[in-house]
């Protein structure tokens, strides 16, 4: 089968569109005809080597997938075959006492398909046949894939872990990153009002069209000292925090009284400095969330599948530009997800 691979850690130009052995599938999994696989700033970290990840080469990455199952294993039921589904990206062992009582992120074993497995970047791919996921008959394979990795991200650090309520300020950072714009539905769905700081005057446009009541750009103007001014002194309720040290501060600072900060992710770097006055005086929280629980994919892949959340696509380009599309990624040029069709 075709794929986009890699044989070493490195820079864009270890990318290749090449011909691999098509996966075999085990008891308890099924095989994926992929259609579409969404990029994720995990692909890109995952190409350049992080500290402790030991992959079989060559590596494909891809950890959004979207298509029809070609074929399962014995101990699985036999009607998924030809069914359109996602995949649920996030793997747990299904054994420790995490798994057990249903909370498969903080799984110990917890692995990420295309992380620490091969992923969707290619013609097939086998996951394990409890994360299939069906989607609708109607709904697009592209919009489909664009969806899992994000929308239960966003879901479980807003809603479980940030424990967010109606009526409550959120400030999202990023704004045009796959989360961050499933974050701002969420948030607006939830009952919440939205602060989303982003870098351009397009991406407020756009991040206004998703549902944020408020911009604001960081290139134009300090975005907690804006935080303080537009909200009289008090901050927000909650912070989606993704970047880490650029902005760990000013995100402190933008809270309220009360306040809770959750980060997903550490885009600029993984060590920060928090002023532990602001903290305790403000009574505040910083939360840790990653991926989410197998419920709340399903209650979040629900309202994507019913319209009701919507996954926003940057663009569609065939997988042999795997390329350029982390190229485009690793720029920051998209508003959203970037997906690969397969044909
Ligand atoms: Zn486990």
């Amino acid at each position: 089968m075709k794929a986009l691979i890699f044989h070493e850690h490195g820079g864009l130009e270890q990318l290749a569109y090449a011909e691999v052995p098509e996966p075999v599938v085990g008891p308890h999994e099924a095989l994926i005809q992929v259609k579409a696989v969404a990029l994720n700033h995990l692909d890109l970290w995952v190409r350049k080597g992080m500290p402790g990840l030991r992959l079989a080469m060559p590596h494909i990455g891809g950890a959004d997938v979207a298509g029809v199952v070609a074929a399962v294993g014995e101990e699985v039921d036999g009607a998924w075959v030809g069914r359109r589904v996602v995949a649920n990206p996030a793997l747990a062992c299904g054994a420790c006492e995490f798994c057990i009582a249903g909370q498969q992120s903080l799984c110990v074993d917890f692995k990420i398909m295309g992380e620490h497995t091969p992923g969707g970047m290619a013609e097939y791919v086998v996951v394990p046949a409890t994360n299939l996921y069906p989607i609708p008959d109607n709904y697009p394979f592209s919009q489909a894939a664009a969806a899992p990795l994000v929308f239960q991200t966003a879901w479980r650090a807003l809603i479980t872990q940030a424990r967010l309520r109606a009526g409550e300020r959120v400030l999202i950072l990023g704004a045009g990153g796959g989360v961050a714009t499933a974050a701002i539905q969420i948030a607006r769905l939830a009952g919440a009002y939205v602060y989303a700081v982003t870098s351009t005057a397009e991406k407020e446009r756009r991040a206004r069209d998703l549902g944020a009541d408020e911009t604001i750009n960081y290139k134009e103007t300090d975005f907690s000292k804006e935080v303080w001014r537009r909200t009289n002194r008090r901050g927000v309720d909650i912070v989606l925090e993704n970047v880490g040290p650029a902005t760990w501060a000013g995100s402190v600072r933008s809270l309220a009284k009360g306040g809770r900060l959750v980060t997903y992710g550490a885009t600029t770097g993984r060590m920060a400095e928090t002023d532990l006055n602001l903290l305790y005086w403000k009574q505040a929280s910083l939360i840790g969330s990653t991926m989410a629980s197998y419920t709340e994919f399903a209650q979040v892949m629900d309202l994507v599948f019913s319209g009701r959340l919507q996954p926003v696509v940057d663009r569609v380009l065939p997988l042999n530009d795997g390329r350029e599309a982390q190229r485009i990624l690793e720029e920051g040029e998209q508003f959203g997800k970037i997906v690969l069709a397969v044909e």
